[in-house]
């Protein structure tokens, strides 16, 4: 690469203007985050702001430009109520709480995880299809608060300040739900009752260390009255629901061209119309509908964000095995055909984002095997070709030749 100007430093070493406009873009950014970043945990939400969270997300999530507004002004509302609770006791001001729904893959656990490492709040994760009523057989909703707990170094006090997502809530629907084609969980009911107990704000006692309720144990008492709850869900089928209550048929036999157009564009624009009554009509129960007043769609990524989810984001995936690569001292370059046949892949998959890394990782595999151990190999080049494994990323040596046979046969 050429670059415009060297600049030089002791003994020898040189540093190029590209390196030195990198560096000053991680500074920029690390100031900015930490003079963004409110004490949050401490209970200062003075020098936070819908902007600065958005801003932040946007570092890390590619598109879903509207969940990422809403959730900023939910977040920002959600710490705000909690750090003015004096002020605010003549008005009940509700809990923020956050429904965002989306197909697989398309970033809903990314935005729940970025927020919480933004905020340096307590984070976990909970799947909503292991949960079950109490008495049964699985996992307790209380779980979820036990792992919270940990997950705050024991601390209950940050604990109560903490994020929950809760993956998969569209699977625990009740069965009597509208859209018979789905099938529901039987208990969906009653692990839905269990799930508003935490998210609706109670006192909740909670076994420690995330184990089961055992007659001695010493039980932990936690507050759940702060907590922000942010569920996910796919939904699936959940369009055909919101299609009939706007009144807009789905098209039987084969629709004339303009038919089928408008019917895509408005189907585009589906998971931005949800009502909580379709959400009812899904199958989940009103006293949970309630809790979540705050209902974001997101979309399925296109190609054009798949290519961005490989490269844009501060943590991008090409990223991370250039930087792992460099370690070794081999310079990893993508080329564009690369980064397409790679999206493409991923569309096909229909698991969003999630599948490329996987992709790129079998893509890898033998580079990152050989690279360690073998001192000649000082670049590495994937094309379109190697990713779609009909050829092996190329490799070069120092001085540019083409190496790779060796590769070939380790592969
Ligand atoms: P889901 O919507 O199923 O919760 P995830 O958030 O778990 O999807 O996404 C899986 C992985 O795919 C993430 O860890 C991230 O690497 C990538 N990813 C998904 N969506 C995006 C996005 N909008 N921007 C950047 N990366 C994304």
């Amino acid at each position: 690469m050429h670059v415009n100007r060297l600049i030089a430093g002791p003994r020898g070493v040189f540093i190029c203007d590209e390196c030195v406009k990198m560096c000053q873009t991680i500074l920029d950014g690390e100031r900015r985050l930490s003079s963004d970043r409110s004490l949050i945990a401490g209970g200062n939400t003075k020098s936070l702001s819908p902007r600065a969270i958005y801003r932040h997300l946007d570092e890390y999530v590619i598109g879903q430009e509207a969940a990422k507004r809403s959730l900023s002004v939910a977040v920002y509302n959600h710490y705000k109520r909690i750090d003015n609770k004096g002020r605010l006791a003549d008005v009940e001001v509700g809990k923020s709480n956050v429904l965002l729904i989306g197909p697989t893959g398309c970033g809903k656990t990314l935005l729940a995880q970025t927020l919480a490492k933004f905020l340096d709040v307590p984070f976990c994760i909970a799947d909503a299809t292991a949960l079950t009523e109490a008495g049964y057989v699985g996992e307790d909703v209380e779980t979820i608060l036990a792992r919270l707990i940990q997950a705050a170094d024991n601390d209950i006090t940050r604990a109560q300040r903490g994020i929950v997502y809760i993956d998969e809530i569209d699977k625990i629907g009740r069965k009597s739900g509208a859209n018979p084609s789905i099938t529901r969980d039987v208990s969906g009911e009653g692990v839905q009752q269990a799930l508003l107990k935490i998210v609706e704000g109670n006192i909740v006692f909670v076994p420690p260390q995330g184990g089961r309720k055992h007659p001695q144990g010493e039980m932990l008492q936690i507050d759940t009255t702060d907590i922000l709850f942010i569920c996910g869900g796919a939904f699936e089928g959940l369009d055909t629901i919101v299609t009939e209550r706007l009144g807009l048929r789905r098209h039987i036999g084969v629709p004339s061209p303009n038919a089928a157009r408008n019917y895509e564009q408005i189907k585009a624009t589906l998971t931005h119309r949800i009502s909580p009554d379709d959400l009812m009509h899904y199958g989940l129960i009103p006293e949970l509908v309630g809790r979540l007043p705050v209902v974001v769609g997101l979309d399925p990524l296109d190609h054009k964000e798949l290519v961005e989810v490989l490269t844009r984001p501060r943590n991008a995936i090409v990223k991370q095995y250039q930087r792992m690569l460099s370690l070794d001292g081999v310079e990893l370059v993508f080329s564009d055909d690369a980064l397409h046949v790679a999206a493409e892949l991923a569309m096909k998959q229909q698991t969003g984002a999630r599948g490329l890394r996987a992709i790129i990782e079998r893509t890898l595999v033998n580079v990152m095997y050989e690279a360690p151990s073998r001192r000649d190999i000082r670049k590495v080049v994937v094309d379109g070709l190697a990713i779609k494994g009909d050829a092996a990323p190329k490799m070069y040596d120092y001085t540019g030749r083409l190496l790779g046979a060796e590769l070939d046969q380790a592969a």
